[in-house]
């Protein structure tokens, strides 16, 4: 079989070891898979000038999908985030964000599957900010003033919050077809529409628009996001797909994986026209990175999602029913785990856990 090429950006802290473990995983699942390693991150802007070469923009162009493990960002200055300029460059506009429980890995609810559909391109993330003090932040200060539209202090910074109806109505569509796909059966947007009129209160408008048209196959509903927050906590089993604008959708995929396990479980994929990118809803997790703690799965969980997306949908599955099987034997499980589980028996290292995934993986294989 010819080998199907696939950008894989390692990332730096724990994407290192977690893209390492991944790799193996794959190995042993027998896709047939050809590594085409690529960097981006901090270590590039001596090299390159830029955490983002294009030379590894141009690879996951060529290659039509990538895997990556996550990227630090500085804090408050520093280079804007190279996740945000990969979704940006390759308008990856849909992020999607499965969430189950996994028996034996410490989740509050053993019924969770839902999968969250988060817009990848606007909202307070498009990076539209004016600094405290400049140009900018006076200029539409006065802007405010003059309008009406209320008043902003002189010594506040100023982030932009747009959502348009395109972008909304792509990513409710995208939520909707997504749904279709999974054999799923409802579909939840989530909004302030009560408090943002002119931004959420379009998306909700364009969200009733699009569901009109699946009237009948697939139901809908809407929830004001704090009150969301609070239903996800109390019954996460009433929610099936849920889609939002970008930054409630960040926020919710953290809420969501910490219900089932914790971060260390959570995939994702970046999903636009022409590219696919890949990801673990982690960071680099600096606090634990280069020990060999992290858990690996929520990378090897995204490569699943890679590897179906890419119709190697048997290799997809021994990973998945890998790791369903490590997880409910109980005695190989990270640190991270063992702390969602409360337990005091002891954790395995990452390699540890990734030895026990291949040799799970292989002994479904023979
Ligand atoms: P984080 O997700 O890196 O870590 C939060 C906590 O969860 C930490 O205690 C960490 O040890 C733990 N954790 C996360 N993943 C784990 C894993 N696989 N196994 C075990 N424990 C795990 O979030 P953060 O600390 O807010 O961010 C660190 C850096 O990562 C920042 O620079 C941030 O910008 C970046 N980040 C990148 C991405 C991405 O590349 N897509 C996503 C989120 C954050």
């Amino acid at each position: 079989m010819e080998a199907i090429e696939v950008t894989l950006i390692p990332g730096d802290g724990i994407g290192v070891e977690t893209s390492a473990a991944m790799q193996r995983v794959v190995e042993a699942s027998g896709a047939p898979i050809a590594w085409i390693v690529a960097p981006a991150g901090e270590a590039c802007i001596a090299e390159h000038g830029t955490p983002l070469p294009p030379a590894t923009l141009d690879a996951v162009r060529r290659t039509g999908v990538a895997i990556k493990g996550p990227i630090a960002t500085p804090v408050a200055g520093g280079f804007r985030s190279v996740n945000v300029a990969l979704r940006k460059e390759l308008d990856l506009f849909t992020c999607l964000r499965p969430v189950s429980s996994l028996p034996g890995a410490g989740g509050r609810y053993d019924n969770v599957d839902l999968v969250i559909v988060r817009e990848n391109s606007e909202d307070l993330y498009a990076g539209i900010e004016f600094e405290r003090g400049s140009e900018g932040a006076r200029r539409l200060r006065e802007l405010v003033e003059a309008e009406g539209a209320g008043r902003i202090r002189a010594d506040a910074g100023i982030s932009i919050k747009p959502l348009s109806e395109f972008g909304s109505r792509r990513i409710v569509r995208a939520a909707f077809e997504h749904a279709l796909a999974q054999g799923r059966s409802k579909v939840t947007a989530v909004h302030k529409a009560n408090i943002m009129k002119h931004s959420d209160g379009l998306f909700l408008t364009a969200a009733r628009e699009v569901a009109a048209e699946y009237e009948g196959r697939i139901a809908f509903d809407e929830r004001i996001v704090d009150a969301f927050c609070m239903s996800l906590v109390i019954d996460p089993a009433q929610f099936d797909v849920v889609v939002f604008p970008n930054l409630y959708g960040d926020i919710a995929s953290d809420l969501a994986a910490g219900l089932v396990g914790g971060l260390g479980l959570a995939p994702g994929a970046n999903i636009g026209e022409s590219c696919a990118v890949f990801e673990p809803v982690h960071g680099s997790a600096p606090d634990i990175a280069g020990r060999d703690l992290a858990n690996p799965t929520a990378q090897i969980l995204s490569a699943a999602m890679m590897l179906d997306h890419v119709g190697q949908h048997e290799s997809a599955a021994v990973i998945r029913e890998a790791v369903r099987r490590v997880y409910a034997a109980g005695t190989c499980v990270t640190g991270d785990i063992r702390k969602a589980q409360g337990s005091s028996a002891p954790a395995a290292s990452c390699s540890q856990f990734t030895d026990e995934l291949v040799r799970m993986v292989s002994s479904l294989r023979s």
